[in-house]
């Protein structure tokens, strides 16, 4: 039941199919996780709701250009920078900030670098953060369901989180890419699936609605906080993948 934190704010890269060689930045404590949801099947545990502190927006920039300008003298390829780590990156104070100097930094070290980000979707209402979605190359936006109840018992949002808001912003997006967790299991006495029929078929639905310009499904990779939840077996990852195919919308799996 171990679990996995990032434990510096530039890690990687990771070499990620669809991402190619992406180096990371952990907007998020090295030593603990800080996020408004608390996913059952987080890899980097639960959330303890304290505080802590974030890395100041002078620190990111300087990790980054030391890291960018080292890679670029030594010639190694850096196609995507990516802001995931412990947590929700949309949370820190400053998130526009840094995206503005990695914007910069990306255009002095490695123009053709793409910037991606890995969120959960809850700050999408903000018209503070909408602006930084809007520069980003490649928003990856999580909807593990569709069904209220199910994102309660799967995502246990700490706070005010509005699914169906959250949803119909994600159809106004131009392109966003739709990130998918699917679990089977159980959870304090309550059946965990998000591969059943009544789930399938509205997200499905919704998907349609969205209209990503892909959908990336996946399952649990590593340890969970709970030892009552289960991967989903592969072939049962591609058969969702077909039906998002089928209507005409790009997927990429991770088993
Ligand atoms: S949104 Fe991501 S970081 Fe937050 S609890 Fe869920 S899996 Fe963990």
């Amino acid at each position: 039941m171990g679990t996995f934190l990032f434990d510096k704010i530039i890690f990687g890269p990771v070499a990620s199919r669809r991402l190619g060689n992406s180096l990371g930045i952990n907007l998020l404590p090295v030593n603990k996780k800080i996020c408004n949801f608390d996913c059952i099947y987080c890899e980097c545990g639960l959330t303890d709701g304290t505080k802590d502190k974030l890395p100041s927006r002078a620190n990111v920039r300087f990790e980054l250009e030391k890291t960018l300008a080292e890679f670029s003298s030594n010639n190694k390829p850096i196609d995507t920078i990516t802001f995931a780590g412990n947590g929700e990156p949309t949370l820190h104070k400053d998130f526009n900030g840094i995206i503005d100097d990695t914007f910069e930094l990306r255009n002095t070290y490695f123009p053709q670098a793409k910037i991606a980000l890995l969120s959960n979707s809850t700050t999408l209402g903000s018209t503070k953060i909408q602006k930084a979605f809007e520069k980003i190359d490649q928003n990856i936006l999580k909807l593990d369901s569709v069904n209220p109840a199910t994102v309660e018992l799967i995502n246990c949002p700490i706070g005010k989180f509005n699914l169906a808001k959250t949803i119909e912003i994600l159809k106004k997006l131009p392109s966003p890419i739709i990130q998918t967790m699917f679990i089977r299991g159980s959870f304090r006495g309550k059946e965990v699936d998000n591969t059943i029929e009544q789930e399938l078929v509205p997200w499905l639905n919704t998907l349609k609605e969205i209209n990503p310009a892909m959908v990336m499904i996946y399952t649990i990779a590593r340890d969970t906080p709970f030892e009552t939840l289960e991967k989903v077996p592969e072939e049962v990852l591609k058969e969702i993948a077909q039906r998002v195919e089928n209507l005409g919308i790009e997927t990429q799996i991770s088993a």
